[in-house]
């Protein structure tokens, strides 16, 4: 079931979603060669509930038999990792590393979901470029993200715009509907039919996630039971944020 929030709901989000982009702004100043996954883990736990949230991603747990809850409050995916990837004292970062980072904050029961690309040192063009694609892809795709609107039209958006790049997405994960579940229906997935699916209406809140590959679009799981690599090796971005479908254009809840 698609919610449609209230004006005081949708206060709660914009309240929550704050925290995410605040947790993203300190991460951006500090992230660095040297530091491991666990020091940017506790740093966004620190910020999260400095604000009066919490990770809600610490303890997530997807009812698969074997694979254990979430253990850490984001998710750090490394040059070939695309999604899910567990922070580790053991995993340090290295000059010219792919970062992409994945989390959500839980405060007065309404969750705020985001995930961003960074490059530690110095970036190679290669990564520059995917990166820069990632994120245009989002914006392409809320550019017809207003009621009335389908949502295969972001869909669409997105994985045409991601492959006019020579770039691919992948198809086994998406984007999702957002509030008091971190994940609620519609399911947004980066390709689609323009003019299917649920037609979006104001008090709508999104989490539009673009996870693009630079090879093939082939992944697999490692045997953590999390982390999503890409098959051939290549790397991965992804830039998400929430948004709010409203009369006009959407607002996007977790940028500053
Ligand atoms: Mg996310």
């Amino acid at each position: 079931m698609v919610t449609i929030k209230s004006k005081k709901e949708i206060e709660l989000m914009r309240e929550v979603c704050k925290v995410v982009a605040l947790t993203y702004q300190e991460l951006e100043e500090k992230i660095k060669p040297g530091m491991s996954t666990w020091e940017l883990d506790q740093m966004a736990e620190r910020k999260m509930r400095s604000l009066g949230a919490i990770p809600a991603e610490k303890g997530y747990d997807i009812g698969i038999r074997g694979v254990p809850p979430f253990p850490a409050s984001i998710c750090v995916s490394i040059n070939d990792e695309v999604i899910h990837g567990i922070p580790s004292k053991n995993r340090i970062l290295k000059d010219g590393d792919v970062v992409s980072i994945d989390t959500v904050a839980l405060k007065n029961g309404y969750n705020g979901d985001a995930a961003r690309t960074f490059i530690v040192g110095n970036a190679s063009k290669d990564a520059k470029e995917l990166i820069e694609v990632t994120k245009q892809a989002f914006f392409e795709g809320i550019q017809y993200a207003k009621a009335g609107n389908r949502i295969g039209d972001v869909c669409h958006a997105i994985g045409e715009y991601v492959h006019s790049q020579g770039y691919a997405v992948i198809r086994e994960f998406q984007g999702h509907g957002i509030g008091k579940q971190m994940h609620e229906d519609p399911g947004i997935p980066n390709y689609g039919k323009a003019g299917r699916g649920i037609r979006l209406e104001p008090g709508m809140t999104l989490a539009i996630e673009p996870m693009v590959i630079a090879g093939k679009p082939n992944i697999l799981e490692l045997e953590d039971g999390w982390t999503i690599v890409t098959e051939d090796g290549s790397l991965a971005a992804h830039y998400e944020n929430t948004i709010l479908i409203t009369e006009k254009e959407p607002e996007i809840l977790t940028i500053l």
